[in-house]
């Protein structure tokens, strides 16, 4: 509707970043417009009203910015789920395939309890291996994800395949 396409305008499309031929998602200019990201955040917590969601986890870096707002509406706790190097030990983490080579997602041991529903946020799907290794994270850590929000999903990359069909996995714009 009318809110979703407001969105949309605050979502910039940047050609050859950051590198030739790919077309990056910008979104910077939703977050610095209040009241497109106030929406945002509405739109991304409206599945999950009465769900009994009892964490959210963010993927570094922008999953963090809209997964502590959608937190906070929520009424739950926020768990940064990071890069390499950033978090102290103990950690659990996971290794995920790239496009070229390999990246790792890393949490705090213990920083879900055991069989938390957690949702899982981040900004952009794209061939969906962050988003799952997300989730292979989240079980790894021994709590349960009930579910994914993303703003934006690039339809064409495939990323929902990879997604376990049987976890709801919510974007507010399909590019
Ligand atoms: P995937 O693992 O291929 O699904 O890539 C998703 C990750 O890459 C997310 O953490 C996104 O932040 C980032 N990403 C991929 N494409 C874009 C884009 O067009 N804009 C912003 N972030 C992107």
């Amino acid at each position: 509707g009318l809110q979703v396409e407001r969105l949309r305008e605050r979502v910039h499309a940047v050609p050859d970043f950051p590198s030739p031929g790919i077309l990056f998602r910008d979104i910077t200019p939703l977050l610095a417009d209040a009241g497109a990201f106030g929406l945002c955040i509405d739109a991304l917590a409206a599945p999950w009203q009465g769900a009994g969601v009892e964490a959210v986890c963010g993927i570094e870096s922008r999953g963090f910015i809209f997964g502590a707002a959608l937190a906070q509406r929520l009424g739950v706790g926020f768990v940064p789920l990071r890069k390499p190097g950033k978090l102290p030990p103990p950690l659990v983490e996971v290794e995920y395939q790239l496009e070229y080579g390999h990246d790792r997602l890393q949490a705090r041991e213990g920083a879900l309890v055991d069989g938390a529903r957690t949702l899982i946020v981040d900004d952009v799907l794209a061939t969906g291996g962050t988003l799952t290794a997300a989730h292979e994270l989240v079980t790894r850590l021994g709590a349960r994800t009930v579910g994914a929000g993303v703003v934006i999903e690039l339809d064409a990359l495939g990323g929902r395949a990879r997604w376990p069909e049987d976890i709801p996995l919510h974007a507010l714009l399909h590019y």
